[in-house]
């Protein structure tokens, strides 16, 4: 028990006797298997024998790298300024929605629910979308309202345009208050369908056609870094003006003591208007196909798509902001470019050949993988559990363009409990992914990168930028000096390997 004089965190209390006690008999209960059980069955989930099983797993999912649409949804609408997301469905999945992000970025998150229960599942969930829209906007005092729904609303077939409709003809909302909803269906799709679904329905159905105007759209996608998106909104400023779609890089990064529900974010006016824009670039090809093609073929927009990640990737982004701008590349670009260029040749010796595992969402694979071919290294095990259509081959080609292709891997649809069969039975030496690769470095011994979504158990991680050419160096240090640390784990031994223990590296 706690004593009141001294309290402990959990990791000092478990340890104490009554708790140890409470275990023992939770494992007599359980009628927990010997430790030479345990030890057996342990060493065969590590055997290539239960990786052929493993990969013939399909009726359940075990350690998702994904998360649902109406998460991606709630990012979308948090992008613009006064804007309060609303989930039509479970409170539960709101909840959720919200601890994924406050844990993410350690700071609160407004979303609302309209609490669908078993009444609303039963008959529909109008009156809840009546009530709810009324709530919101009295209670929170919104300019927007971005409605996306859980599983539960769309399994009985809520209709969101017929019942939006209803609550403005019930007086809930005023008939022009701005209401932009998107199903969201979790059982197809991840968090990125969910994302670009929301954002297609903000851009097109907030739209307001009007005079083409000179700026430039910039699409980051669901980006969690906050530094990433402050990082290319720069580099993009250095071209001309733009409009951001979707910035979140206020919202999720108050100062102490300056708490508001709504903070920063593309201001609604701008959204009205991106529309009459010259062009977009968008910087994730997979989180917007279906609102590139429509900003292309509805509104005659230029489009570019580029993945800013490492060299390659950064070049091409500020290519297409010189083409579409038809502007010089600024000579600050260069200068950082040479930056980046210098630290990679710096690190290059350590990374070359390193294998590497890696997990994530479909463009941030595509860029990272590309980084790390950059740098002479393998990536052996390159896992999208959220693969969309094209991704595969796309991500092919590019590991085809590795001197080691042959040990190359692609693995789409699969999860992290695959990854676990393949870094026992084909392993690496670092992995790279969110915190849900904490359990596989357990497992394996193999060092975790922490770079992806979500981190839960880091510091500060999304402040950094992994974006553009500052971003490149970013990614650099944490890769380097993971492997440089191991280097220095492996060399430390007196008498033994210390010969390498080396103090400039
Ligand atoms: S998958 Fe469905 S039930 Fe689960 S959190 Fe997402 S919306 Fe809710």
């Amino acid at each position: 028990m706690q004593d009141l004089n001294q309290i402990v965190n959990g990791q000092k209390l478990f340890q104490k006797p009554e708790y140890q006690e409470v275990l023992k008999g939770k494992k007599e209960f359980e009628g927990m298997p010997s430790c030479d059980k345990i030890s057996e069955v342990s060493d065969w989930t590590k055997s290539w024998d239960y990786r052929e099983k493993n990969l013939a797993r399909e009726g359940i999912t075990i350690n998702p790298a994904k998360a649902c649409q109406p998460l991606g949804a709630v990012y979308a609408a948090l992008g613009f300024a006064n804007t309060m997301p609303y989930v039509h469905g479970s409170h539960g999945c709101t909840a959720y929605f919200r601890t994924y992000f406050t844990r993410h970025f350690k700071e609160p998150t407004p979303v609302v629910s309209d609490s669908m229960t078993e009444d609303a599942a039963v008959f529909g969930g109008l009156k809840n979308m009546v009530d709810g829209l009324q709530n919101c906007l009295e209670m929170y005092k919104p300019e927007m309202i971005a409605v996306s729904t859980t599983c539960m609303a769309e399994v009985i077939g809520d209709d969101l345009q017929a019942f939006i409709g209803n609550a403005r003809e019930a007086g809930a909302i005023p008939e022009d208050f701005a209401v932009p909803y998107a199903h969201t269906p979790s059982f197809v799709g991840s968090h990125i369908t969910g994302y670009e679904n929301m954002m297609f329905s903000m851009i097109t159905q907030m739209g307001v056609a009007g005079e083409k105007t000179d700026r430039i759209n910039l699409l980051p996608g669901f980006e969690t870094y906050i530094g990433s998106i402050r990082e290319v909104k720069k580099m993009a400023e250095m071209f001309g003006p733009i409009v951001t779609l979707g910035d979140v890089s206020e919202q999720w990064d108050m100062p102490a003591g300056n708490y508001q529900m709504f903070a920063g974010g593309t201001t609604v006016a701008d959204l009205k208007d991106s529309i009459n824009s010259k062009g977009t670039i968008s910087l994730q090809k997979y989180a917007s196909k279906k609102i590139m093609k429509t900003l292309k073929n509805k509104y005659k927009q230029e489009t570019h798509v580029s993945n800013p990640i490492g060299l390659k990737g950064t070049d091409e982004f500020v290519m297409g902001l010189s083409k579409l701008t038809g502007k010089a590349v600024p000579a600050e670009l260069t200068v950082a470019r040479g930056r980046l260029v210098d630290a990679m040749q710096d690190s290059y010796p350590y990374m070359h050949d390193k294998k590497f595992a890696i997990w994530g969402d479909p463009d941030f694979l595509l860029g990272m993988v590309s980084f790390l071919i950059e740098m002479g290294a393998e990536p052996t095990h390159v896992l999208c559990h959220n693969a969309p259509d094209g991704w595969e081959a796309e991500m092919r080609a590019l590991l085809d363009t590795c001197p080691a292709k042959d040990a190359c891997h692609v693995w789409a649809g699969k999860d992290l409990w695959h990854m676990r069969s393949f870094l026992f039975t084909e392993p690496v030496d670092f992995m790279i992914g969110n915190s849900y690769g904490k359990e596989l470095e357990r497992d394996t011994g193999t060092p975790l990168i922490r770079i992806g979504f979500p981190i839960f158990d880091r510091h500060h991680m999304h402040r950094y930028s992994i974006h553009g050419y500052e971003g490149g160096i970013n990614l650099l240090s944490w890769i380097v000096n993971k492997v440089l640390d191991k280097l220095d784990d492996e060399t430390k031994q007196t008498a033994k390997t210390d010969y390498f223990f080396d103090l400039v590296r």
